[in-house]
């Protein structure tokens, strides 16, 4: 497999709208929120043949924006164009939640601030195989108020795990309510910081800039790329709307939603 420097992002968001538009499905605006984030990151994976032990991982903490992870994987060729019509069907590998049946996928996640442990442990197995091959995982903001997300953290610092790099789509939004009044997270930057985390913070819009950030050279030490996002990005009725955690599109509601994300 080879990759391009192609931006990834518009064709990701496409993906998400046709396939929760035809199943009827929700999560959409969590989905959209991570569009240039995981083009990013399926770009930076240098190696990604599911047949290769030595290929670099990504895990999809947030389990719930599982779209955007199968449009980043039918764009890479990890995914037949065609299985994302199966999106939420009977017996599809496809589900709300991402399956590690599915070719590309290494972990089940979808049980929120689960993630970034099962990622510390495949940066700690890299480490003592002796295998060069980093670790990608993408939190959201709200993953971070979970108290094994810091454990996790401590871990990855204490090994100075420097293969693994965290994304965190910083959103600002939590399933029902805003961070600012669920559990400020302003202070993220501060908090990796104080954990010892190598902390960057960039656009997480602008994917040639995170995909810069996720192919520089390796620290001595964990990294984070805290990414200031909007949720639902690139559809201006869902831009930071709460009901689009859940809601599915009306006809005329997916047809603006195209028009508006072009490409
Ligand atoms: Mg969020």
């Amino acid at each position: 497999l080879t990759h391009t420097d192609q931006l990834l992002g518009t064709a990701i968001r496409r993906t998400v709208l046709e396939q929760s538009k035809r199943a009827h499905v929700g999560h959409i605006g969590s989905a959209l929120s991570i569009a240039d984030l995981v083009g990013a990151a399926f770009t930076a994976l240098g190696r990604n043949d599911p047949a290769d032990p030595d290929r670099d991982r990504f895990v999809l903490s947030k389990g719930h924006a599982a779209l955007a992870l199968y449009a980043a994987l039918a764009e890479v060729g990890l995914l037949p164009r065609a299985d994302l019509d199966t999106f939420c069907g009977d017996a599809s590998l496809l589900g709300v939640h991402p399956e590690h049946m599915l070719p590309g996928v290494d972990f089940s996640t979808g049980s929120l601030g689960q993630g970034l442990s099962m990622a510390t442990g495949a940066a700690l197995a890299a480490v003592l195989q002796g295998s060069t091959r980093r670790v990608y995982a993408l939190l959201s903001d709200a993953e971070c108020n979970e108290g094994a997300v810091w454990e996790a953290a401590m871990f990855a610092a204490q090994h100075r795990l420097g293969n693994l790099t965290v994304i965190v789509d910083h959103n600002h939004q939590q399933a029902f309510g805003y961070t600012k009044d669920v559990l400020e997270s302003r202070e993220l930057p501060a908090r990796w910081r104080a954990f010892g985390w190598d902390v960057v913070e960039a656009d997480g819009h602008d994917e040639r800039a995170i995909l810069e950030i996720l192919t520089s050279p390796p620290a001595d030490r964990p990294r984070v790329v805290v990414a200031e996002t909007v949720f639902g990005k690139g559809v201006s009725y869902m831009e930071r709307e709460i009901k689009w955690h859940y809601l599915p599109m009306s006809d005329a509601e997916f047809d603006q939603a195209m028009s508006e994300v072009g490409g």
